[in-house]
Order: structure tokens, then sequence, then C-alpha cells
């Protein structure tokens, strides 16, 4: 390989502040309001022009598993459109978000990319950004993570896996909606396992032998808008979302799977004959890349046993293990739905959030410590938000206190916690 390399050049300083959440998706959006609703100084920083991430440019349909407490069940309840709790309108969510971000105070510095960061030996100080007005500098006191591929972290030296352990990860997916079905008459599909019977076969069979592999499972959802369906039915698989030439190749395929995904809702299911595309998410979904080395990995047992960690910043969780098939469509033989029959709610410990060596820089929502199964549970909207509830008020602890997370006495982080209506 040729290189070319930089000059060094100086680069404005574009500000200072105490806390900084790079990332605005689910998590980074917890994390920024909670720090800012602590009174620290605290910018988010956000590639595309929306707050929410997947939830809003990735058009998300609704929220899964259970969370209890904390900033996502007061957004939930402050961005609910229709009578149903879990399906999302991601306009309204983006209105919303924006809104209780600028009530708490928060610098917003959307359109920005995180490019680097600036260390002073195993100390993260700030980073460098690129825009449009070319590229900044912003120093920080703390760094919340939340670029959902922990981007940071990684640039951070921060060692980290990758999926399975033969590194396969799971599938890519552009979601898309439909205008024009006959919802009186339309099924919805939540799982892999929904399914109904066509003249044909088992719909899920026959959406196997019709639709382009590797797509070929239905999952439909329902939304707020009459006649408007949403669909989680694109899928491609052996692609890394940290690797450009990889989501641009899951990209053009995501596009070119949507017409004759609609021509199969159109023949097949009741409700869907005159169904037509109206929109696709700007941002390809990516379910997994980077799990960062902290000083806790979360793994399978703790969810499937539901552990209560003495040290838990995350409570009241539950999800079974939504692994979809790294290998093709549907479940991945070691995912469970079905089979996941515990209502306990599980805890995730801050130890999860901590990475061993560098100092002043904070995982968050998908990209923290935990196993490749553990990851498929705890990865869902409503848990990674409250995950960024609680690293910005350790965040906003650490600033005020001058300590390291894992110095701050437990008792004082839950006790904020829990002022904030998360309790165990
Ligand atoms: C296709 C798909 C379907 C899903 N379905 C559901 C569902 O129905 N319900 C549910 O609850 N969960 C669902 N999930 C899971 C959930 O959406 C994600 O796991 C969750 O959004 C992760 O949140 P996050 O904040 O960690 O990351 P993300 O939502 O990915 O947000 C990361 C944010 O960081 C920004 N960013 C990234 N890199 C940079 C950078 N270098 N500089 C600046 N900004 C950057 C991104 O633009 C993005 O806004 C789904 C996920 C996918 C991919």
């Amino acid at each position: 390989m040729k290189y070319y390399i930089e000059p060094s050049k100086e680069i404005p300083v574009k500000g200072s502040v105490e806390v900084l959440v790079v990332g605005g998706g689910p998590s980074g959006f917890g994390a920024a309001l909670s720090s800012g609703r602590m009174g620290r100084k605290t910018m988010i920083v956000e590639s595309y022009g929306a707050i929410g991430g997947v939830a809003t440019t990735g058009i998300m349909s609704h929220w899964t598993g259970h969370q209890e407490g904390g900033i996502f069940e007061e957004l939930r309840e402050k961005a609910r459109d229709c009578e149903s709790e879990e399906v999302i309108n991601p306009e309204k969510l983006k209105i919303v978000m924006l809104k209780m971000l600028q009530e708490a105070g928060v610098i917003i510095k959307l359109y920005t990319n995180f490019s680097d960061v600036i260390m002073e030996e195993d100390t993260l100080r700030g980073i460098i950004t690129e825009s449009k007005s070319g590229r900044e500098a912003i120093y920080c006191d703390m760094l919340i993570d939340s670029t959902g591929d922990g981007d940071v972290a990684a640039k951070a030296g921060v060692p980290f896996e990758k999926g399975r352990q033969d590194g396969g990860m799971q599938p890519m997916t552009i979601m898309f909606k439909v205008a024009g079905v006959d919802m009186d008459r339309a099924m919805f599909f939540w799982g892999f396992e929904d399914t109904m019977k066509l003249p044909e076969g088992d719909l899920q069979t026959v959406g196997r032998k019709e639709l382009p592999s590797p797509a070929g499972h239905i999952l439909l959802y329902p939304s707020s808008l009459p006649g408007v369906v949403t669909a989680n039915m694109t899928n491609v698989i052996n692609v890394d979302g940290t690797n450009t030439e990889d989501l641009i190749k899951a990209e053009i395929q995501c596009r070119e799977q949507i017409s004759e995904i609609i021509k199969f809702l159109r023949r097949h299911i009741p409700g869907y004959e005159g169904c037509y595309l109206i929109d696709s998410a700007n941002m390809i979904g990516v379910r997994e890349t980077r799990r960062f080395e902290a000083h806790y990995q979360l793994n399978e047992r703790d969810i499937s046993e539901a552990c209560v960690f003495d040290d838990w910043v995350v409570s009241k969780s539950r999800f079974f293990f939504d692994l979809h098939n790294v290998e093709g469509a549907g479940l991945d033989a070691d995912g469970e739905y079905k089979t996941f029959t515990q209502d306990k709610p599980f805890t995730i410990p801050l130890r999860c959030f901590v990475p061993k060596r560098i100092r002043g820089l904070l995982l968050n929502g998908r990209n923290i410590s935990g196993t490749h199964k553990a990851h498929s549970s705890y990865r869902v909207m409503p848990i990674v938000m409250n995950m960024g509830n609680a690293m910005g008020v350790v965040a906003a602890m650490s600033v005020n206190q001058g300590k390291h997370p894992l110095e701050i006495d437990i008792d004082t982080i839950h006790s904020e916690l829990s002022k904030q209506n998360i309790t165990l």
C-alpha cells in the first residue's frame, strides 16, 4: 500500500467541555441528557443531522425488550404517537429528543464527525472533529463513547473483539416503510417465529425460497400512521460496519433487495396488495461491531440467570438473545426466542463501561464489554438508553469529585440514579 504523509498543521480549538458525548444514538442521547441535567457543561457530537441514531435516522419500528425507569421511560411517554407504547414515530422522536437536550442546556454539534483522539499518555484529553467547518479540536474532562462502533475507544487504543469466535457478526439491514396497506386485513410479524399459512405453504418458508438471499425472513411492524408499515427485511451478511467498503457494498445490496421484497409482500400477504415504498433509512442498520475490553465482560449467564451485581448501574432490563443469523436469513442457531424463559430482569455493572488502561473515557451503548451472545440481548434501544443515563451520571460525578469512575462510592451513584427513577 502507498502512504501519504500528512503534514502537521494548527487546528482551531472550538471549545472545552466537562462531559463530551460522541454519537447521538439512543445511548448518547441518554448520556448527554443526564450529564446536562446534572449541571455539567456537556456537548454531543453527531455525524448525521438528527439526534437518535438507529432510532430516528435508521427509521426504527419499535422499542424492544423491557426496560423500566430512567430516561427511557420518560422519552417513551413524551414521544408516544399512538395507543401502543412500543411503536415509534421516528419523525416525532427526532423533534422530542432534540428539544429535551436543548432544555438540559446540552451543546449540540450535528453534522460533525469524530476523527481522532487527543491523548496525554494514557489519558484522553479531547478529540479532533471533521465537518463543513474543517478540522477542529474539542477538549473535555470525560468522554462517553456512544458511537455504536466505539470509534473513539478504538483510536484511543482500547482492545476490542468483533462478532463471535470466528469474527462473524450479525447481518446489516436498511429499514424501510411501505404505505397503502389495508390495516383492517394486514397481518404483522414481530419475530422470526411468527408466520401464517398461505396456499403456497408456510409464509416464512416461502420467504426463504422466493426472497433474494440472504434476505428471506418476514418482519413487519405497524406504525403510528394510517396504512404505513415498517419492514425489517433487507439482510446482508459477511460485512463489517467498521469497514467503509463493506458499508457501501451492504448499502447497495439492501437497496437491490427492496423492490423484490415489496413484490413479495404484494403477492403473498393479505392487506399488502397495493403497498408501495415511501421511505428508507439514510443510515444502514449495523447490529454489531466492536465490543471493548473493560474491567468486566457481561456474559450470557449473567443475563439468563438475571444476575444482580453490587456495582449495577443499569437495572430492570429484560430481553431474550436476539441473535440474527450470521450466515443467512432468520434466527441464528445460538439465538433464543421461545427457549428463553427468564422473566426476572438483569443488571449491568459499572465495570463493563470502564476501559482498563485509558483514563477519561467511558464506553456506552452497544460497544460496552460483553460477549457476542450477551450483546444480542443488551443492544436494544431501551436498555442502551438507560446505559447512557447511567454513564451521564457517572461522568458528571467523576468530574465533580475529580475521581476515576471506579473510585466513586457506588452508594452515591445508586442514590443519584434513584433520584432519576432508576432503582433495583
Ligand atoms: C436493523 C436494526 C434493527 C433493530 N431493531 C430494533 C428494534 O426494533 N428495537 C430496538 O429496541 N432495537 C433495535 N435494534 C437495536 C438498536 O437499534 C441498536 O442496538 C441501538 O440503536 C444501539 O444504540 P447506540 O446508541 O449504541 O448506537 P447507534 O444507535 O448506532 O448510534 C450511534 C450514533 O453515533 C453516531 N456516530 C457513529 N460514529 C460517529 C463518528 N465517528 N462521529 C460522530 N458520530 C458518530 C451515529 O451517526 C449514530 O447516530 C435494531 C438495530 C438494527 C441495526
